[in-house]
């Protein structure tokens, strides 16, 4: 069984998709550190499945290129991303290791634009010598940024070879923790990550997270301008935060503290912040900005959208919440993530707005002092009313309907908290894992056109010329 620990479920990186973008270019960097003792002329990747339908509007190709060169998402200026990649189409080359490497985008980079029986998200990397292939390997995108070689050992990370106190692969095993420790599920996660982190990487770990996800957030309520890609969504997250306030604040601290002491706290303004904030990162995240998967960068808005409707609208709230908030949180994620999935290639948008609405959920519940049941109860809400969702973003662009999908999901969160914690879990009809299976259940059952492949739904629904994009 798969331990996860909150900061694989909570990845920094680059938008505009975990699946398509920031999955690929880990790859690509395994790729190259497996090429060290080869001696090769040519690099060329195929891309299968959905990769291949949805992969350019998910800048798969530039998300690789950036890979093979080495650049790291956590930390690259994603400012600089448009003019290496205008600079490696220019050059027709590439570095790879300090090597120099021919590299023509429509040449090396090739859309198979068919499946692969392992896996709807598949990348085949081949380095070659002249003609001879002299390098051969497979990865699959599985979701969340998580990647699998294929065929390759699974070494043992630091993770997997200490002890994890609490082994949890449902929510009934995490009940069981709860019930035998008298905790929280925050507390059950903080202990399991105890066996691996000190807890001062823990703690900084945690506010790194929470900084970047503000960050993002802030970024994208100063920003105006239309979004890459050719379908011309004009973002609005700016105009929504100018409506609210009445001036500019000079820094992230001062903003988050003027929203805080707005005396207007009825629910049409605190719906349009929610709204905002999640706007915001989308935006952000469409425009290959920084974010944090949460659990995909597709759903990345949902997570930080209702942490900072706790932090600047909750009475009580506690500043360090964000702590207990985002470990809940993970542990939604990587139930869902074992139990069913976190990729809309494999599930549809169930899979990432509706997990994501499902660990915000929970996450909420646990820092407004609900029980542990309440919290899982939450989750389950949340999900139930995203079952089979599909994704079917126009142009294969992380756009429309993905950043207002991110509003949506907020707000279910923040119902789903709001009936568990006035609810009782005892009377709930429905558990977590149950909600889990199916999910995990729709998921099977649903068409292919609605998983990630933009061949269904608003993609070929909406009078859009495709080919604009
Ligand atoms: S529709 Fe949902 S799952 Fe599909 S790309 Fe958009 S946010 Fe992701």
């Amino acid at each position: 069984m798969e331990y996860g620990s909150v900061f694989s479920i909570f990845k920094i990186g680059v938008g505009p998709s975990s699946s398509h973008t920031l999955g690929p270019w880990i790859a690509a960097k395994k790729f190259v550190s497996l090429l060290k003792e080869i001696d090769y002329t040519s690099i060329e990747v195929c891309l299968y499945g959905s990769l291949s339908k949805t992969g350019k509007g998910h800048c798969t190709d530039i998300a690789l290129a950036l890979g093979l060169q080495g650049y790291n998402p956590q930390t690259i200026d994603t400012e600089k991303i448009a003019e290496i990649i205008q600079k490696n189409k220019t050059d027709n080359y590439i570095y790879v290791d300090a090597k120099k490497v021919p590299f023509i985008w429509s040449e090396n980079i090739l859309f198979k634009n068919r499946k692969h029986e392992g896996h709807p998200n598949t990348m085949i990397f081949i380095a070659k010598n002249g003609q001879k292939q002299v390098l051969k390997e497979t990865f699959f995108s599985i979701g969340g940024g998580f990647i699998e070689h294929q065929g390759a050992h699974i070494s043992k990370t630091k993770t997997q070879k200490n002890k994890i106190p609490f082994r949890i692969k449902k929510a009934a095993d995490l009940l069981k923790y709860i019930d035998s420790t008298h905790t929280n599920i925050s507390d059950i996660v903080l202990e399991n990550e105890r066996s691996q982190y000190s807890d001062d990487v823990i703690k900084s770990q945690l506010r790194l997270i929470y900084e970047i996800m503000i960050d993002c957030v802030y970024s994208g309520c100063n920003k105006e301008g239309v979004l890459p890609g050719g379908l011309n969504v004009k973002r609005r997250a700016k105009q929504i935060n100018d409506s609210l306030l009445s001036q500019k604040e000079k820094n992230k601290e001062q903003w988050l503290e003027a929203i805080k002491k707005t005396s207007n706290k009825n629910f049409d303004t605190v719906n349009k912040w929610i709204s905002c904030f999640s706007l915001a990162i989308n935006e952000e995240n469409a425009n290959l900005g920084r974010v944090v998967t949460a659990p995909t960068n597709g759903a990345a808005g949902v997570i930080p959208a209702v942490l900072l409707y706790y932090l600047l609208f909750c009475d009580n709230s506690n500043e360090k919440g964000y702590e207990s908030f985002l470990l809940t949180a993970a542990q939604i994620g990587f139930l869902f993530k074992q139990g069913a999935t976190i990729s809309a290639a494999l599930g549809g948008c169930q899979a990432e707005i509706g997990v994501s609405s499902a660990m915000a959920a929970a996450g909420l519940t646990e820092v407004l002092g609900g029980s542990p049941n309440q919290a899982l109860m939450a989750a389950e809400i949340a999900m139930e009313h995203h079952l089979g969702m599909t994704c079917d973003p126009i142009g294969g662009l992380v756009q429309i309907p993905c950043i207002e999908r991110n509003a949506m999901g907020a707000m279910k969160a923040i119902t789903a908290s709001t009936l568990a914690l006035t609810g009782d879990p005892l009377y709930a009809k429905v558990d977590l894992d149950s909600i889990i299976k199916t999910m995990w259940k729709t998921a099977q059952d649903m068409n292919v056109k609605y998983k990630e492949t933009a061949m269904g739904g608003l993609a070929i629904n909406v009078p859009i010329n495709v080919s604009e994009c």
